[in-house]
């Protein structure tokens, strides 16, 4: 069995290997064609066509989003599960291209089913590859995993494994930031502001003032909140008071609880800044809120020896902080998950969302930790598949962290 393993493992790297360059030319366009999320039209056709080229059945449209895809690599018996999701993701920041590398994940997700696809009917259960739009933030109903976790989805899953592109190779029991999204809308009443401004009822300045308001209460929020946002619109003109003004939030915490204690005080910062202009408020959840992630030990495990095990140096520790939050918390709290950070640039201190980071997403490092990734990402479905004891014990693990919270 275990002889049987090693060389399924051999052949799936093979297999990532024979497609390189293809793997690669796919990687590159995307990064050269950057779409926003719910947008990423020719991305996903990309994926999803180089999927079909080799005789795998792809859905399109799952959960209702036009670019999600579920690409099913089949298997030998009559049985689907148990069955590993690995998750691409191939949106790109507005203004900032693919300042994040999801180019780089999409294709790392493609090349390992393709690679499984070779063995799938040796494996014990299924694979799916689920095209998962819009990660990023900055589109309105954003969060595609979200999306699909409450479509059901993640039902017919037992794990699920992804690759993000990094400042350093590291996979660890780190968790992300909650996180939600809001946009708060001031209605006043527009004047001339020469001519009578005591008519008017002014919708910046109760933006101006939400925006203090939320300087101030950051001073006391615990030390892991994260409160940021931009002005979607600040008036017409000058010389018109402005009846109509918006800002948008993201709010972030370590856990789902007390961002929702951050959330209520944020919210009342917009009521007072209401109150104090005479604006009518209103105000949404522009998107599904992010849950914070919730790594698997198990999967953390596998995927550790497995790239180890082709040469790449991986740490479980990371040695910079700094987190952000990502709509695979969700997912990692329906199903055992682990995201694999790969490094795409030699020099740690890149933030994530920059120019460097969009450069590094194009750059040769950049296209062999996407390589890289999609044999530990294959290998690591290999090791599900042909050996039950591990996914019973992820889930194990699983449902002990889920009491722990
Ligand atoms: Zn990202």
């Amino acid at each position: 069995m275990a002889a049987d393993v090693k060389k399924l493992k051999q052949r799936v790297c093979e297999a990532v290997d024979r497609r390189a360059a293809q793997l690669i030319e796919t990687a590159d366009w995307i990064h050269a064609h950057p779409e926003i999320g719910h947008q990423e039209v020719e991305a996903s056709k990309r994926l999803t066509g180089m999927l079909q080229s080799e005789g795998i059945a792809v859905e399109m449209g799952t959960a209702g989003m036009a670019t999600a895809f579920k690409a099913d690599l089949g298997s030998a018996s009559a049985s689907t599960r148990p069955r590993v999701a690995i998750l691409a993701e191939y949106d790109a920041l507005p203004g900032l291209g693919h300042g994040c590398g999801h180019n780089l994940i999409g294709t790392s997700a493609v090349g390992a089913g393709l690679a499984l696809k070779e063995i799938a009917p040796e494996l014990g259960g299924s694979i799916w590859v689920l095209g998962t739009p819009a990660e990023e933030s900055a589109a309105p109903n954003s969060g595609g995993k979200v999306h699909m976790v409450n479509a059901g989805v993640f039902e017919d899953v037992d794990a699920a494994i992804m690759f993000h592109p990094g400042t350093e190779t590291a996979i660890t029991l780190d968790r992300s930031l909650a996180a939600r999204g809001f946009e708060f809308y001031f209605h006043g009443r527009a004047a001339h502001a020469a001519g009578a401004p005591e008519e008017g009822i002014n919708a910046l300045d109760a933006v101006v003032l939400m925006y203090n308001a939320i300087s101030v209460l950051r001073q006391q929020v615990r030390s892991d909140v994260r409160i940021h946002g931009i002005i979607l619109s600040g008036g017409a003109a000058a010389n018109i008071i402005p009846d109509y003004a918006a800002i948008r939030y993201r709010t972030r915490a370590d856990d789902s609880d007390y961002l929702a204690e951050v959330v209520e005080r944020v919210v009342a910062c917009a009521e007072g800044a209401a109150r104090a202009t005479g604006c009518k408020l209103e105000w949404k959840e522009y998107m599904p809120g992010y849950e914070n992630t919730m790594p698997n030990k198990v999967l953390l495990d596998l995927m550790t020896e497995n790239l180890r095990s082709i040469g790449v140096q991986v740490s479980n520790e990371r040695r910079r902080s700094g987190r952000g939050s990502t709509d695979f918390g969700n997912v990692s709290r329906r199903v055992p998950g682990i995201e694999a950070r790969i490094a795409i640039t030699e020099v740690l201190e890149t933030p994530g969302h920059s120019i460097e980071f969009r450069e590094a997403a194009g750059s040769d490092m950049g296209r062999k930790a996407m390589l890289t990734a999609a044999k530990g990402l294959a290998m690591t479905a290999v090791d599900l598949l042909t050996n039950p004891e591990h996914l019973k014990r992820a889930r194990e693990v699983f449902e002990a962290d889920k009491r722990k919270r």
